[in-house]
């Protein structure tokens, strides 16, 4: 059984304790004593190290911590140094008490109680139930949770046995001794993580996305130095798009949407002004394009470069004239269009296709237009020797 020492003093970043076994691999060690956390509750491990060993995962093994080390290894019955990262912990700490705060708000002023919550590496989340999206309500938990951060109200760590524990948040399914951590005034909650001791420790809770899942809502949010980082580097990205779109962060919002609409126009007169373009170039193809052998008239065009898409354009105009075969080829990439107007009996698209098999190519299309591509650009004039 080890003696869990964070139960008594979650402040405590160093300690002295016995081995008292090694696992067979040699990397679980089991101390007497520890104040290292363990994985559970939904908060995450502790790490640091025990003498010149790094403790990497910390394991809840019912009565007793596994320490997972990389290093020197130490043997049963030495007297080892342990010592918790503390920023991670701080961290930790900060994320779990404030969760505790958001929880017990969430309850008593919404009557909305916490189903699950998640402590990651970047943000923490709490799961409700009901529908807490509405801006107005996280604004007002927000302010509120920040609040009680600045009345730094105290909050108790007490042990009492269940039978005589009194009203909890969340009632407790476990018997015996019973650990039950209070926020004065706020919260009284049954839990084994670790706590700051006061809320103003908490230093700020910043509500962050908020999302619909399955079972209700999930509140993102971030407390303590994180919040800090992170508010931070929202600043910092909000200050670079501010200086791209000349307007002060707050107006932002406003001066993206005029810029989209701005953008929704100029992309439509692009397109107009493609299509007067393409009818312009067809007609001038058409006029200089000699008439086959089938009675149609073959227009090849080559470009240095040109999307599929751009070349279909012209294409299509120029089939829609009448009579008109036509064959894009661009050489970067190295792509061909061709099409077919109606009328003519021609299948673009197995036409195509059976000229780009010969040269290693690969496309296809409808009766009236086809596209495709070939491995290496001297391939084009292949498939425009097989293309009627
Ligand atoms: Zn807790």
């Amino acid at each position: 059984m080890t003696q869990r020492l964070y139960y008594e003093d979650a402040r405590l970043a160093e300690f002295h304790a016995v081995v008292t076994e090694v696992s067979a691999s040699g990397r679980e060690v089991y101390l007497d004593r520890s104040a290292f956390y363990p994985t559970s509750g939904g908060q995450p491990h502790d790490t640091g190290t025990l003498d010149a060993a790094r403790v990497v995962d910390v394991v809840d093994e019912d009565d007793r911590v596994s320490h997972h080390v990389v290093g020197p290894v130490p043997a049963v019955g030495d007297r080892v140094h342990g010592t918790i990262d503390w920023p991670r912990r701080l961290d930790h700490m900060q994320q779990h008490t404030g969760q505790h705060l958001l929880s017990a708000l969430l309850d008593d002023h919404h009557g909305m109680p916490t189903l699950s919550v998640h402590f990651g590496d970047e943000r923490a989340t709490l799961d409700v139930r009901e529908d807490a999206s509405a801006p107005q309500l996280l604004r007002g938990l927000e302010q509120r949770a920040n609040e009680v951060i600045a009345e730094n109200r105290e909050v108790r760590v007490s042990f009492a046995d269940s039978s005589l524990v009194g009203t909890l948040r969340k009632p407790t399914a476990r018997s015996g001794s019973i650990r039950i951590v209070e926020i004065d005034g706020i919260d009284r909650s049954a839990c084994g993580g670790t706590h700051v001791s006061r809320t103003g420790e908490i230093g700020a809770v910043l509500l962050r996305d908020v999302e619909r899942v399955r079972e209700g809502t999930r509140i993102s949010f971030t407390c303590g130095l994180r919040a800090v980082r992170a508010s931070r580097q929202e600043f910092e990205a909000l200050s670079t798009a501010s200086r791209v779109l000349s307007a002060q962060p707050l107006e932002l919002s406003q001066a993206v949407s005029t810029q989209l609409s701005r953008l929704e126009a100029l992309e439509k007169q692009l397109r107009r002004v493609r299509d007067e373009r393409d009818a312009l170039h067809a007609s001038a193809l058409h006029a200089g394009a000699v008439q086959a052998e089938g009675g149609w008239r073959r227009i090849v065009v080559r470009f240095p470069s040109a999307t599929a898409e751009e070349m279909t354009g012209l294409g299509q105009k120029a089939c829609a004239m009448g009579a008109v075969t036509f064959i894009g080829m661009s050489e970067e990439p190295a792509a061909v269009v061709y099409g077919a107007s109606e009328g003519l009996g021609l299948h673009a698209g197995q036409l195509l296709r059976s000229a780009l098999q010969s040269s290693g190519g690969r496309g296809g299309g409808s009766p009236r237009m086809a596209q495709g591509v070939v491995a290496d650009p001297s391939q084009l004039e292949v498939v425009l020797a097989l293309l009627p």
